[in-house]
């Protein structure tokens, strides 16, 4: 038995490894592979389009709100959002709350300016900003919505700036009900909670486009992806179809309502355990926590080793913490069943009563 805690590329139901690996071997009874089939078909074409229906239902967007499924991951986003929305001579805001915004912050400056409109660094990125100090002059505010190497996550949307609201939900798309309409853009790449990697999903409000100066290559503008219906070129086919499956699942679970619900009672059993146990301790704010990447470290870090190696012997996979900050991490993506969340709570206490 293994318990998969890998913080990206991740756990996924196991119903959609079946049925990905059945289409690769004969795609709804065609007898061909999902891999041999030419996109503009009507075998694939249908696929692309309940994927971008089903994102459309699941997060209850408006008709102003376009889906599309990209090439390249969201460090492409980092650059292509400002190069969609940022003038030369514009200013965007941007939050500063660890690894991730700080990658977004700095593709953005070869757009434009940039305003650091609230920053957690003085905190070492143990929590996020109380107060944002937005220009009303700004292109648009940028927020990570999850830093999956910091472990914090936004519990109280920034709505309100004034200006456009942009976010990378890469590490908690469809993890929680949010007010996706009140975004003029998300990103996710899709490997951490809706699929395989190798694309992005791209929700955007199609009236901020179209506003910048600057010469788009094609293959970057948002507009061309929009007016093509997401087919401008060979999308990345297999991987749009594992996050087709991925999102009819999710649809199957009772959607993101439900799910929110398993993801909160994940983490605070998580969360609980640990603030009962004095051998352990998470370094991040109580408000700011992230319900989809735990991250936490020993009070006495000549354990930590120990400890590791017990989870190694248990089959607690990819709780190491990531190489930048050390300690662990335990990413609690929406497929990980509360089982291994127990099995793991319940080896933190058997470790805490040895030493404790
Ligand atoms: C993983 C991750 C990324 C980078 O995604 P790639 O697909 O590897 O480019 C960006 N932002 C966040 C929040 C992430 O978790």
């Amino acid at each position: 038995m293994v318990h998969n805690f890998n913080a990206g590329p991740s756990i996924l139901p196991k119903e959609v490894f079946e049925q990905a690996s059945q289409a690769i071997l004969n795609f709804n009874d065609t007898g061909l592979s999902i891999l041999e089939i030419g996109h503009r078909t009507p075998l694939f074409e249908p696929v692309m389009q309940e994927a971008r229906a089903l994102v459309k239902e699941l997060m209850n967007l408006d008709t102003n709100h376009e889906v599309l499924f990209l090439h390249g991951g969201a460090t492409t986003q980092f650059m292509q959002l400002p190069m969609n929305l940022l003038n030369e001579n514009g200013l965007a805001s941007y939050t500063e709350t660890g690894t991730w915004s700080n990658k977004a912050i700095k593709e953005a400056k070869l757009f434009g300016h940039v305003e650091i409109s609230g920053s957690s660094k003085e905190e070492n990125f143990t929590s996020i900003p109380d107060e944002l100090q937005v220009s009303a002059t700004a292109a648009y505010l940028h927020i990570t919505t999850n830093e999956t190497i910091a472990g914090t996550q936004w519990h109280a949307i920034p709505y309100d700036c004034g200006v456009p609201l942009v976010a990378d939900m890469s590490s908690d798309i469809l993890s929680r009900v949010l007010d996706f309409n009140r975004f003029d853009l998300i990103y996710a790449g899709a490997q951490k909670n809706m699929g395989a990697a190798g694309v992005n999903l791209v929700v955007v409000n199609k009236n901020i486009l179209g506003k910048v100066s600057r010469n788009i290559p094609s293959i970057l503008d948002y507009q061309n992806h929009i007016k093509e219906e997401s087919m401008l070129n060979t999308p990345p086919v297999f991987a749009v179809y594992v996050a087709m499956l991925t999102l009819r699942w999710l649809k199957k679970q009772g959607g993101v309502s439900v799910i929110e619900q398993k993801n909160n009672e994940k983490a605070k059993l998580f969360y609980d355990t640990i603030d009962n146990l004095p051998v352990f301790k998470c370094p991040i704010r109580k408000i700011d926590r992230s319900k989809m990447n735990a991250v936490f470290v020993m009070e006495n870090p000549e354990l930590e080793k120990e400890f590791l190696n017990l989870c190694t012997a248990e089959g607690m996979i990819g709780v190491k913490g990531h190489r930048s900050v050390g300690g662990f991490r335990v990413s609690m993506y929406n497929a990980l069943p509360i089982e291994s969340v127990k099995a793991f709570t319940n080896l933190m206490k058997h470790f805490a009563t040895k030493h404790g």
